[in-house]
């Protein structure tokens, strides 16, 4: 019995709720909508901090009429449907039997408030609000992410009334830079050096976000390898809430080679370089079948071509493919539909 009564009373209060526009139970005040906004913010401005200055309209609550929307100052809601824009009638069809009947409220066409024309707030018309521009000072910390939200309570603007205004959300976007990326808190840029730098040692200088110049030398007699790293330790991103704390910048070393170098470059090359050539020039003759020979009969002068492995390794997939036998029991047939196939590509 209890039980049943328990669910009574609820539905009273539902009902309750309907007929006076509350339209539900209220837990603690109500707040609006967050309002977010994408920020792209540079590299620099995330390794030393910066504040931006932006200027948003958003909604903002009548002072003049202090959100009533009247100039007497007087509640405007619908006396008929207490603001709920609806109203409802029971009707009993039959013992036990209740009919509920919802339609728009006559009385403020569904709008829930009647403002009487010569009463109505000559800054908002009546609308409780007025719309305004503020400048938002948003502050980047150091270290801060791609993808962070820098939360300000409570300032998206007037949604309606008791309703509190809901929060105004910037989250943070990375904007490229053209020499470093990021990860987590490591610096990563890729820097080219010539040949000549690699083996003889090189200078060059890095653009820190900060405005530091920061010179990397290596010295003559140190060989950089093609695609080699170095790391210089504590130039990465700070940390965020602890900026004295940095990480590293990492610098991935490519080497660009000559593309041509004479024969006398060679010969002088020869001579310098520590590691021996394994070069043997090819026996000169005019008969062409002869210089393909070394003299030796088991061994050949081939001639190579250049290839991009990747795509070479893709078009060769299928090769040979066509001379697989895969039908013993009738290897004419099976052959020939291979060789159609074959044909057709
Ligand atoms: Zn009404
Ligand atoms: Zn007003």
């Amino acid at each position: 019995m209890g039980g049943g009564g328990g669910h009574a009373a609820s539905s009273m209060a539902d009902l309750f709720d309907m007929m006076s526009g509350g339209g539900g139970r209220r837990r603690g005040p109500e707040k609006g909508e967050p309002i977010v906004h994408k920020l792209k913010t540079s590299l620099a401005e995330k390794y030393n901090g910066a504040t931006r200055k932006l200027a948003l309209t958003r909604k903002a609550q009548c002072k003049t009429c202090n959100g009533t929307g009247t100039k007497s100052g007087r509640s405007s809601t619908c006396k008929v449907c207490n603001g709920s824009g609806v109203q409802v009638h029971i009707r009993q069809l039959g013992p036990g039997m209740i009919q509920q009947v919802q339609s728009k409220c006559s009385a403020c066409d569904g709008t829930g408030e009647v403002i009487p024309a010569d009463d109505r707030c000559p800054k908002c018309n009546g609308k409780k609000y007025v719309t305004e521009k503020k400048i938002f000072e948003v502050v980047i910390e150091p270290g801060m992410k791609h993808g962070e939200k820098i939360v300000m309570k409570g300032e998206a603007g007037y949604t309606q009334p008791g309703i509190a205004p809901g929060d105004l959300i910037f989250v943070l976007e990375q904007k490229e830079h053209e020499v470093f990326s990021r990860k987590g808190a490591d610096l990563l840029m890729t820097k080219k050096i010539t040949l000549t730098e690699a083996l003889c040692g090189y200078t060059f200088e890095i653009d820190q976000l900060d405005g530091r110049k920061l010179v990397v030398t290596s010295k003559p007699g140190k060989v950089t390898k093609p695609d080699s790293w170095k790391c210089i330790n504590d130039e990465g991103m700070p940390v965020h809430g602890a900026p004295f704390q940095k990480g590293n910048l990492y610098i991935n070393l490519t080497v660009e080679f000559p593309t041509k170098l004479t024969e006398s470059d060679c010969d002088k090359l020869r001579q310098i370089l520590p590691q021996k050539c394994s070069y043997v020039p090819l026996p000169e003759s005019d008969d062409e079948d002869q210089s393909m020979h070394t003299g030796e009969d088991d061994k050949e002068h081939v001639t190579t071509r250049d290839v991009n492995i990747e795509a070479e390794l893709r078009n060769r997939k299928d090769f040979g493919k066509s001379h697989n036998y895969n039908d013993s029991s009738d290897d004419e047939d099976g052959r020939g539909g291979q060789r159609v196939q074959c044909h057709q590509q």
